[in-house]
């Protein structure tokens, strides 16, 4: 069942577009049965969930950091995170890179922009974020790899509002990379895109979808 709702995702994705599991709340039997049909790449959004999970399943998968995480947390997935998607300060940046740095590895970061209409979300104002990478106070932080953006529509019924707020995104990753700081990073994921909305965000230059109840099914949360 989840191996066939996979499939049928991918086949909608175009050439060159990551499906991120998002697999939180749901029980590692269902993340093995979605490896077992070759899915490697999973998000999650807890982190003492996240241990866990990674304890518990085979150790060639992918895991990302989705939800919004604690400076006080890092530690705990530093070891083995492959891409934390959502850094919304620089502060927790810092921290990334102490983290990794005691790890003697780079992690690879995200920075999330605040795109959406609601007040409610994390992220960078565009501007705030623009004005960081073109100071280029980050390339201090070496032990972590700023790779692209990543970003959360409002949530609304209306799609033109939705494609509008990833087109935004899209150009402020295009701002981006045209700094000149910018000739040797490893600019290149724009991460957007979940269940309700991932086909207007391939249409808007996501390279990464995070999808999980088309997947999994509704999230039990206890
Ligand atoms: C939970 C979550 C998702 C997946 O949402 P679905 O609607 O279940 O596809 C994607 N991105 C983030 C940041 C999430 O927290």
């Amino acid at each position: 069942m989840v191996c066939e709702r996979i499939n049928s995702i991918k086949q909608t994705l175009p050439e060159g577009v990551r499906l991120v599991a998002v697999s939180k709340y749901h029980p590692a039997s269902m993340i093995q049965e979605a490896y077992d049909g070759g899915q490697r790449i999973f998000g999650e959004s807890h982190v003492q969930e996240l241990v866990q999970k990674y304890e518990a399943l085979p150790k060639d998968i992918e895991w990302h950091f989705i939800g919004h995480l604690q400076t006080n947390k890092v530690k705990y997935i530093a070891p083995f995170v492959s891409l934390i998607h959502a850094v919304d300060s620089e502060h927790l940046l810092k921290e990334i890179d102490k983290q990794a740095k005691r790890q003697g590895r780079t992690i690879s970061v995200l920075l999330e922009v605040h795109i959406a209409q609601e007040e409610t979300k994390y992220g960078w104002l565009p501007d705030e974020l623009l004005a960081f990478m073109e100071s280029g106070i980050w390339q201090q932080y070496e032990n972590v790899s700023i790779e692209g953006l990543m970003c959360m529509a409002t949530n609304t019924d209306d799609e033109g509002i939705i494609a509008n707020e990833f087109e935004r995104a899209r150009e402020l990753f295009e701002t981006i990379k045209g700094l000149s700081y910018m000739v040797n990073a490893q600019w290149r994921e724009r991460s957007w895109g979940m269940s309700h909305d991932y086909l207007i965000a391939v249409r808007h230059g996501s390279t990464m979808v995070r999808i999980g109840s088309s997947i999994f099914g509704e999230r039990v949360y206890a």
